[in-house]
């Protein structure tokens, strides 16, 4: 099912909990696959064609399949330097490492490694190795079309300097409460980035991830500019 509603040249298919695919201009980008998640569990084929892959920090919730999807399409993996060493490890043939506040250019699109608070560990063998800092990121399509995927995260007070800088019209928000954003935090965030829509992610996929949609667009209630698109796993928005 597909609802258009952005107008703006790119498809964002929602995989459940923070699992994206974003579509513009033939370029095909995904975004922490975990598509084994309990909301929807995707098989790696069904995504189709991808071009890039970008991985916003260590967690399983997070990398999902990243390394399926990766053999599978033979898409480059993005992460921060330390992730990205990390998934060469594991069998990731083509790793890009970059660092925050560094923008590099990736099929076509432009990618900005953003801040979020947050941790970032890698288990392995029953240890947990540190994966460098958590992550969001800002993708910037051909047509001008700015996504900003914050990761897991707080609010925090420079989301003002993504607003200022990249002006990011959709932003892809966490909001399930305990380990990220709850719909407060969240509601804040918005009213930081300004942004044209926000898909809310990262609820309901575990019951401590309390956080719901219409907490947060009772909460937005008062900026028309911003428009909260629910999507339920396996919809897409245009
Ligand atoms: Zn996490």
């Amino acid at each position: 099912m597909s609802q258009a509603i952005m107008g703006r040249g790119v498809s964002v298919t929602f995989y459940g909990h923070a699992a994206f695919k974003l579509s513009g201009a033939g370029v095909t980008v995904l975004i922490d696959p975990w598509l084994s998640n309990p909301l929807l569990n995707t098989p790696v084929e069904k995504v189709g064609k991808v071009d890039l892959i970008l991985v916003t920090h260590g967690h399983s919730d997070h990398v999902g399949d990243t390394v399926a999807v990766a053999k599978k399409t033979g898409a480059p993996v993005v992460a921060i330097h330390e992730l990205s060493v990390i998934l060469a490890q594991q069998g990731v043939a083509q790793v890009i490492g970059m660092n925050k506040g560094g923008t590099l250019t990736a099929a076509g699109l432009k990618i900005t490694m953003t801040h979020a608070v947050h941790s970032s560990t890698v288990e392995e063998g029953g240890r947990l190795i540190a994966a460098g800092d958590p992550a969001g990121f800002v993708v910037e399509f051909e047509n001008g079309f700015v996504a900003y995927h914050a990761g897991d995260t707080a609010v925090f007070k420079d989301m003002e300097l993504i607003h200022e800088l990249y002006h990011p019209e959709l932003a892809m928000l966490p909001i399930g409460s305990h380990y990220v954003m709850s719909p407060a935090e969240a509601a804040l965030a918005c009213r930081l980035l300004k942004p044209r829509w926000v898909i809310p992610m990262h609820y309901g996929t575990f019951p401590v991830l309390t956080g719901t949609t219409e907490e947060l667009k009772k909460l937005l209630k008062d900026e028309p500019g911003i428009t909260v698109l629910p999507l339920k796993p396996g919809e897409t928005v245009e």
